[in-house]
């Protein structure tokens, strides 16, 4: 790694106007100290808000640091990210929410890991400022994302994250709709690192992650990583049918043991089955479902997002 590599920051900005200002300022603190070239490229993802204003206006203001590509519409975190990272000329790659949660102070750190040799550096938060909800979630999805991936990191969900160019390119090779930037990283990464950061509260507005969106993260992960839930299904039927199974032989030598007054006429009995089945069958049906609409996406192929406008200009 050569010490004059160029570092690209790529952060999504979806309805963050309050934030910008400051945002700004500080990256372009932070970029400068680290010496050598840097371009910090802005992913307004749909904002309904003056953010693409913010934003155009301070990469007119410096036109060979700031650029800023404006989607037409919402398409959440990720993509966003993604459609950053198709635009980046630098080596280094540095990844940043725009909320101010990762203070930009932290880019050096991550950009002297990668310098030391690693591919993919992440980042922990502590302490970590969020919801207990937020927290819960978090905890949820990097449980079961180590679990998945045996990649032992500890905070996938801090986007404060720093990756060379061909880890970069590598993920842009992936055609799949449903991405997890983090996770996908360290599936093509050789060594990996984490550091640990900061994390102070939103520096205002309201996180962009309500629990649909965060369920929907987690289906993205295990779909996207595995299809265990898939077998897990059928072990799970398997169960259900044996008890199934065992409770009816059992009836029956109960019935003939002592005769029909035993089962009162087996209504209930029957009913209790029945909820069973119809439960196990709807599980199913949820988790095929999930994979359908995952595979429905994938087989469309649409774009992930579309550029409306493009602002500063590239190096090189
Ligand atoms: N974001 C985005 N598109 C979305 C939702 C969020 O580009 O649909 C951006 C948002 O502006 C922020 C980052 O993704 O820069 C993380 O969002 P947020 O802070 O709301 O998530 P949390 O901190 O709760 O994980
Ligand atoms: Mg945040």
């Amino acid at each position: 790694m050569n010490e004059n590599d160029m570092v690209s920051v790529v952060i999504p900005v979806f309805n963050e106007e309050s934030n910008l200002e400051e945002l700004i300022q500080r990256c372009l603190s932070a970029c400068s100290v680290m010496g050598g070239k840097f371009e910090i490229i802005f992913v307004d993802d749909g904002s309904k808000d003056k953010s693409p204003l913010i934003l155009k206006q301070a990469s007119e203001e410096n036109p060979d640091k700031i650029r800023v590509i404006i989607l037409n519409r919402n398409y959440g975190q990720h993509s966003a990210v993604l459609a950053g990272f198709a635009e980046i000329t630098g080596e280094i790659v540095v990844t940043l929410d725009a909320d101010l949660q990762n203070p930009p102070e932290e880019i050096p750190k991550l950009v002297a890991k990668i310098r030391e040799g690693y591919d993919v550096v992440g980042s922990v938060r502590v302490p970590r400022n969020d919801s207990m909800f937020r927290k819960i979630a978090s905890l949820i999805i990097n449980l079961s994302v180590r679990k998945v991936t045996g990649v032992i990191m500890h905070d996938y969900g801090c986007m404060l994250r720093a990756y060379r160019k061909n880890i970069v390119d590598a993920i842009l090779q992936c055609n799949e709709r449903s991405t997890f930037i983090p996770v996908l990283a360290n599936m093509f990464a050789a060594n990996t690192t984490e550091v640990e950061v900061s994390h102070s509260r939103r520096l205002s507005g309201e996180s962009k992650y309500d629990i649909w969106k965060l369920l929907n993260l987690q289906f993205d992960l295990m779909t996207s990583m595995t299809t265990f839930p898939l077998r897990l299904l059928s072990i799970f039927g398997g169960i259900i049918s044996f008890c199934g199974i065992s409770f009816g032989l059992f009836l029956m030598a109960m019935r003939i043991i002592h005769g029909a007054h035993w089962a009162v006429d087996g209504v209930f009995t029957l009913f209790a089955i029945l909820f069973i089945f119809v439960g196990a069958q709807f599980i199913g049906m949820g988790l095929l479902g999930e994979y359908l609409g995952r595979i429905y996406h994938d087989v469309r192929a649409r774009p992930r997002y579309f550029v409306k406008e493009k602002f500063g200009k590239p190096h090189n």
